[in-house]
């Protein structure tokens, strides 16, 4: 198989490879990563992960048995984000049919800007982002996907400005006054680094008071853009988050959209996280009011487990805002004497050039399980928080940061020599100790992973998600009982 010119590869070999990959992908990737017997993670320190892996770049090209030893490597020393142990992030599991079309769309390899190299997806696209908005109670509007919700904050933040300050896009930021941006201290920091990124600063950020759930303040928000507006500067944009990344708290948004009405200021709610909770009929009350925003930032690739990227960035406007903004124009892409009805060449909306198609997934998995599909998964992930919570209120040494209003279940382990000292001075301190090292052992067994951060003046907690459909309750009690015996010396 090696004499041959190198630089080919789409012949009878290269199927051969992509035949016996495919195989692999699917034995590693889809079944044992996915199968309890099997672990979530194969630590290594960094240097012996470099030792294991030959990474190294060379002049000539290697086998095909050798190339196929490096797939199966690389997917065992991976991490198994679809693995039903897996609750490290927001995101997880691993949806068969999402999957499929993310192959076909990684296969095709187009690219979303035009209807004359992505048809469907073009058409696809404007249909997901329709429906995404209709569920949201728009009847009208416009939106895009973007590669990631920070991506989409940042949208809301160009797109705002914009809209007040239209020659800013010529003119650039000398000719602005000073703007200033109104969030949480919950918020993703997604609007500090879109911020930075735009010119606006970060001290422009200004952080309105939250409640001791976590939910943004309507009445300091008023306090605040009254004081900025007194300084002589221009509120831009109100950034509300529903569902919060740690606590997986809602600002409230009728209270903060009656701010931003009176002062008119563009309301952005960052819904990357609680948007999916709109398909649930039990559950959507949680975004009362999101009808009210100017736009809406929504990840199907979190709660919905479409697989990463899945943003879509969503706004009410019909005047074409999106695209007036970032619009280029470039004649040899978007010719204006096309054949066909211009209005199909969406690609001028985004900052992007060429942009990944991210609406197949999403609209292959919704195809397969229908809107009722989808709101169970939404309800069974809600219903899972409550079984945890719940069983941890029995059991001994668990300790609830707050009830759960969402997925994320925010708790303190206190392990046996820490037990009944709660009053002691360094309690605190010494709690807060705890929760990396139960990390690291679990990581260096390999039987899950959960997330852990400290969050205002809370010490270290961890931050339970569960979103992977196929969890049972036996994963949750393992779970549990994981988490105990990993702490039983401490
Ligand atoms: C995850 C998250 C984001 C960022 O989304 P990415 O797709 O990771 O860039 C923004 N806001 C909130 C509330 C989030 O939870």
């Amino acid at each position: 198989m090696s004499e041959k010119d190198s630089s080919v590869q789409n012949d009878v070999t290269g199927d051969e490879f992509l035949k016996e990959a495919f195989k692999i992908v699917m034995e590693e990737a889809v079944q044992n990563a996915t199968d309890r017997s099997h672990k979530v993670c194969e630590w290594m320190e960094p240097e012996q992960l470099r030792r294991v892996l030959d990474l190294n770049l060379r002049s000539h090209g290697e086998s095909q048995d050798v190339l196929l030893g490096y797939c199966r490597d690389i997917i065992r020393l991976s991490v198994k984000t679809g693995h039903p142990r897996f609750f490290n992030q927001l995101f997880s599991g691993l949806d068969r049919h999402a999957l499929t079309g993310r192959i076909i769309s990684e296969t095709l390899n187009t690219s979303q800007y035009t209807y004359e190299v992505a048809p469907v997806f073009v058409l696809m696209e404007d249909e997901i982002l329709r429906t995404l908005r209709s569920i949201i109670g728009w009847k009208t509007g416009d939106g895009i996907f973007c590669p990631g919700g920070s991506i989409s904050n940042m949208y809301a933040l160009n797109v705002a400005r914009f809209q007040q300050f239209p020659h800013c896009k010529e003119k650039g930021l000398h000719a602005l006054p000073r703007l200033t941006v109104f969030t949480s201290q919950e918020s993703h920091y997604s609007i500090q680094k879109g911020a930075a990124f735009l010119g606006i600063g970060t001290d422009n950020v200004i952080l309105v008071q939250i409640n001791d759930r976590g939910e943004m303040m309507p009445e300091d928000l008023e306090y605040k853009i009254q004081t900025v507006k007194s300084e002589g500067s221009v509120p831009l944009m109100v950034s509300t988050t529903c569902g919060t990344t740690v606590l997986g708290a809602f600002d409230p948004l009728q209270g903060i959209a009656d701010v931003c009405e009176r002062h008119g200021v563009w309301l952005h709610v960052d819904a990357a996280w609680g948007g999916s909770a709109l398909l649930s009929s039990t559950h959507r009350h949680l975004l009362n009011g999101i009808e009210r925003a100017d736009s809406v930032t929504w990840n199907p690739h979190k709660l919905l487990g479409v697989g990463l990227q899945c943003s879509a960035f969503l706004l009410q406007d019909t005047t074409g805002l999106l695209e007036r903004c970032h619009a280029a124009n470039a004649t040899y892409l978007f010719q204006t004497d096309k054949f066909y009805d211009l209005k199909y060449d969406t690609g001028d909306k985004s900052i992007q050039c060429g942009r990944k198609v991210d609406c197949l997934k999403l609209w292959l998995m919704w195809k397969a399980l229908g809107s009722e599909g989808l709101e169970k998964r939404v309800d069974g992930a809600l219903e899972n928080t409550r079984y945890l919570a719940e069983e941890m209120k029995r059991r001994t040494g668990f300790i609830l940061v707050m009830e759960p209003q969402f997925v994320n279940l925010c708790f303190w382990y206190v392990p046996p020599s820490l037990r009944n000292q709660e009053t002691s001075p360094n309690f605190w301190d010494r709690l807060g100790k705890v929760a990396p090292i139960i990390k690291e052992r679990m990581m260096k067994k390999g039987s899950m992973m959960v997330g852990y951060q400290p969050n205002g003046n809370r010490v270290n907690f961890f931050r339970q998600i569960v979103v992977n459909p196929e969890v049972t309750k036996e994963d949750l009690d393992f779970f549990l009982d994981e988490i105990e015996k990993l702490a039983e010396d401490l």
